[in-house]
């Protein structure tokens, strides 16, 4: 894996697909591809939510990266070439991945280019030995010639950022998924071996739009026009890291694999390529911050909410429950008027109740089994699923005195897409495939 003069490319996209391309020339992305190569990509497309307005900017990879890398491959004389990923799907976000296909037009690219749209949630998966344990990765990945990664530039509440490293998560079976968040909060150390064996050819970073407070669409998306690529993984994210303004050192599963590797998180020690990083660079927020007990969030503590505790999430909540959390915070919120009675809300592996409260919420099958017997529980509210639906989740709430308010809810994610409606910078079509894209 390692690479003796790893280079890096930046580039301001300006047009397709002329920016991609030379984004990959300037690293010698394709050096390694052959005409008769089967091609896989894999972009970031989390999860999308059918009830409530939610915008992609920097949720999801652009669909006209993805168009452009197709029309690229088959200008190179490829074939075979297959668009895969494994979006999160529950009984709130109940579209699949071919449902979120679909509504961004990647049909289009079937039928223009002869290209085999995968989700790879639906098998066959491989049990892969990553040493210390195996996970069930997508045949489709493991069986392509050149796997092209194209994550997307945003932070992560549990995992600082999400770029190359990370999106290979969406290549697991949900069981191996749930297994990355384990009880010993071992994610980060898990996040850092994907790599060893899910090994992209080259790795392409989609700046168009980058994410602070990510991953999901409560962030706050930035107009950056940033692309970075490398067929260096590792090389890659330090790229990512330093377009956000984030030091690597401070990402665990970045530095983890970095040091398993003796390699250094130092950019100047890479070979850098095409647009100036500073002319591209800008800090993305990394996370809400919680207040020093613990007990919520700060901006709460402008807000005058009391006598309810929201203990910060842990990396042993894993995407299904902490989807939850921007809706539960919201809901608060948007519903509170008056003090609450003392309830506590407890998610993820490993939480204790403090004994304080009043009602305590076990969110979530794991917490169940982790303290519903627990001597410390004055009284339970117990909401059952893995993970849990959004309606169960509003019935503990009321269940705890929190009168909800479905409408202002609904209002408050419509401002989040319609925060950036007319804004400079934003255009709609960078995730929809039109007849005449
Ligand atoms: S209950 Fe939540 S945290 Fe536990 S495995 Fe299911 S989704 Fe993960």
């Amino acid at each position: 894996m390692t690479h003796p003069n790893p280079v890096i490319s930046f580039k301001r996209y300006e047009s397709s697909p002329d920016s991609l391309r030379e984004l990959i020339r300037l690293c010698g992305g394709f050096d390694r591809l052959r005409p008769s190569y089967r091609a896989f990509i894999k972009p970031n497309l989390v999860a999308f939510d059918d009830r409530y307005p939610m915008p992609l900017y920097g949720v999801f990879s652009t669909t006209r990266l993805v168009h452009d890398m197709v029309f690229l491959l088959k200008e190179f004389g490829i074939n075979h070439i297959s668009i895969g990923e494994g979006s999160f799907r529950g009984k709130d976000f109940a579209v699949s991945t071919m449902g979120i296909f679909k509504a961004l037009g990647y049909p289009r690219l079937e039928k223009r280019y002869g290209v085999k749209l995968v989700d790879l949630l639906e098998g066959p998966f491989q049990a892969v030995d990553f040493g210390e344990f195996r996970l069930e990765v997508a045949q489709p990945i493991l069986e392509t010639d050149f796997l092209i990664n194209m994550p997307v530039l945003k932070t992560h509440n549990q995992a600082v950022l999400s770029l190359g490293f990370k999106n290979l998560k969406g290549c697991l079976s949900v069981k191996s998924r749930k297994f990355c968040h384990g009880r010993s909060g071992s994610l980060h150390h898990h996040l850092s071996l994907l790599v060893e064996k899910i090994t992209p050819a080259l790795t392409i970073l989609d700046g168009i739009y980058g994410l602070e407070k990510g991953p999901f669409y409560l962030g706050r998306a930035v107009a950056m026009q940033a692309m970075a690529a490398s067929k260096d993984p590792l090389a890659l994210d330090l790229a990512g890291a330093a377009l956000a303004g984030i030091d690597p050192a401070n990402v665990p599963h970045i530095r983890e694999y970095a040091h398993r590797h003796r390699r250094s998180l130092d950019l100047n020690r890479y070979v850098t390529q095409g647009t100036p990083l500073q002319e591209l660079q800008q800090t993305l927020k990394w996370d809400n911050h919680w207040n020093e007990q613990n007990t919520g969030p700060k901006a709460w503590e402008k807000l005058g909410i009391r006598g309810v505790f929201l203990p910060k999430y842990d990396e042993t909540v894993c995407t299904g429950c902490s989807g939850l959390y921007g809706t539960i915070l919201t809901m608060i919120m948007a519903s509170y008027t008056a003090p609450l009675n003392d309830i506590e809300i407890l998610t993820g592996k490993r939480m204790k109740p403090s004994g304080k409260a009043n009602k305590t919420m076990l969110l979530g099958n794991c917490m169940i089994k982790e303290n519903r017997k627990d001597p410390a529980v004055k009284d339970t509210v117990i909401v059952k699923g893995c993970p849990p639906s959004l309606r169960s989740v509003l019935d503990g709430l009321e269940r705890c005195g929190i009168h909800i308010r479905e409408d202002i809810y609904a209002a408050f994610r419509q401002t989040l897409v319609d925060r950036y409606k007319g804004k400079e910078g934003f255009d709609e079509s960078f995730y929809y495939i039109g007849a005449s894209s």
